[in-house]
């Protein structure tokens, strides 16, 4: 049976039109794919191939913000390596990038006595007057706090001291705090980290500034250092901070996605896309963040070649640049192939660790998603049968809107993730070889089968 008249048998039957098929029957139709499917999960876990290729990424070019040469020269090896795996079609594709410098930066307590502060400077802050600068702080909960207390901010530094609830939730007072706090008049912002816990790490991210508005110097701060700030401005002490920024931003300079293709046998303009972001902020080594997204995806190739698996479409995998201060890597390759947006199958991306217990996101049409659950129960003895809400992701989002195309995204525990969050505790050990393996394992299965099976995923 064909996916599609297994779709409009179990739409019938979600119509009242008849009973809905048994599993057994549902499951047919991927009878042809089970053996590679299988082949495939085996083979990406039969060693610790990929958590070495991640350890070879991040102990030898570390840090790899978009501008940086780290990141440069990532992409030579990435290249380098691809080709050495037989992948075909390598490229690297051209993008300019912003460059911001993070420069010396601190931040202490000066008032009650001396005391440091951990801190990161956000990604894309201005500095502050040279030496610094040093006011009271101000501590609001949210933003509604911080207009009620609009009269007070003149002139101070505004810490919003927000606990983490979601990444989505809290990152807004993190990209958007400066913004409120400059056009109240403060001197400053510091940002409680986004993340469940604290280890006294600092977690950096971009910050927005609005066009056209002042801009303030801004700095994540360890949760242990908001929560003594705000322990003393509840017990009625002044506090006051000495901060120094030296961020500024120079000329645009060059990177690239990297590219490699599996080419189709049958039908090489059907694209199945996937990928992850090879730039990562400045501190920790971007291990989670995105090196992991990378290796997994990448993965689905080396295997398939390995394999002599040829699916009848084409499979791209993409590392792109610069996710983490503009996507101008997934702006640019929504560009360049918006003409074939509409060849593009299903896109997967991985940007969200590969921390157990991890799950598969979906974001398309009900009938696309009924197709792809059935694919997932290649899945169960990975245990990752279950397809739940939130595909897609910043790199593939450009294209996929451009084309309606459904997508796919890996999705690792995110409170183990945003313990290490753009940290400098975003390293490979976070990272175990096995859940590294199965992420792998997973995403060549559905990879494949996608790419093989005759029609295209509903849309
Ligand atoms: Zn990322």
């Amino acid at each position: 049976m064909s996916w599609r008249v297994l779709v409009l048998t179990a739409v019938a039957a979600l119509a009242g039109a008849g009973p809905l098929l048994g599993a057994q029957t549902f499951g047919s139709w991927l009878d042809p794919y089970r053996g590679n499917a299988q082949r495939l999960i085996a083979a990406a876990q039969e060693n610790d191939f990929a958590w070495q290729r991640l350890a070879e990424l991040t102990d030898t070019y570390g840090a790899r913000p978009a501008w940086s040469e780290n990141l440069s020269r990532a992409i030579v090896w990435a290249a380098e390596a691809m080709k050495n795996d037989g992948l075909e079609n390598v490229r690297t594709e051209r993008v300019m990038v912003p460059r911001w410098v993070r420069g010396l930066e601190s931040a202490e307590i000066v008032e009650p006595p001396r005391h440091p502060i951990v801190m990161l400077g956000l990604g894309g802050t201005v500095a502050t007057p040279p030496g610094g600068l040093e006011a009271d702080v101000l501590v609001v909960s949210n933003f509604d706090d911080l207009r009620v207390k609009r009269a007070h901010v003149p002139g101070r530094i505004v810490l919003f001291d927000v606990a983490y609830t979601t990444y989505a939730e809290t990152m807004s007072y993190r990209t958007g705090g400066a913004r409120l706090a400059a056009e109240y008049g403060a001197a400053a912002v510091l940002v409680r980290s986004v993340g469940p816990i604290g280890l006294r790490t600092a977690h950096t991210g971009s910050v927005n500034y609005a066009p056209g508005q002042p801009q303030i110097p801004a700095a994540a701060i360890a949760v242990e250092d908001a929560n003594r700030i705000a322990r003393l401005a509840t017990a009625g002490r002044r506090v006051r901070v000495r901060l120094v920024t030296s961020g500024h931003m120079e000329p645009d300079v060059a990177s690239a996605n990297v590219v490699a293709e599996i080419t189709g046998r049958e039908r090489p303009e059907e694209i199945v896309l996937l990928g992850g972001h090879l730039d990562s902020w400045d501190v920790g080594t971007g291990a989670s963040d995105d090196g992991a997204g990378c290796i997994i995806t990448w993965e689905a190739l080396r295997l398939m070649k390995k394999l002599g698996l040829r699916p009848r479409r084409t499979v791209r995998l993409v590392l792109w640049t610069n996710e983490e201060h503009g996507m101008h890597g997934a702006t640019a390759y929504g560009v360049k192939y918006a003409h074939a947006a509409g060849n593009h199958v299903l896109a997967i991306e991985s940007d969200s660790g590969v921390f157990a217990p991890a799950s598969l996101g979906f974001s398309g049409s009900a009938a696309g998603r009924l197709v792809v659950s059935q694919i997932a129960t290649l899945l169960a003895p990975l245990g990752l049968q279950e397809i739940g809400a939130g595909g897609g992701g910043p790199d593939i989002d450009p294209i996929a809107q451009a084309g309606n195309v459904p997508a796919l995204a890996y999705l690792g525990d995110a409170s183990r993730l945003f313990q290490i969050h753009h940290t400098a505790a975003d390293t490979v050990e976070r990272i175990a070889p096995e859940e590294l393996s199965k992420a792998a394992a997973a995403i060549a299965a559905i990879t494949y089968v996608v790419a093989e099976m005759p029609e295209r995923i509903p849309r």
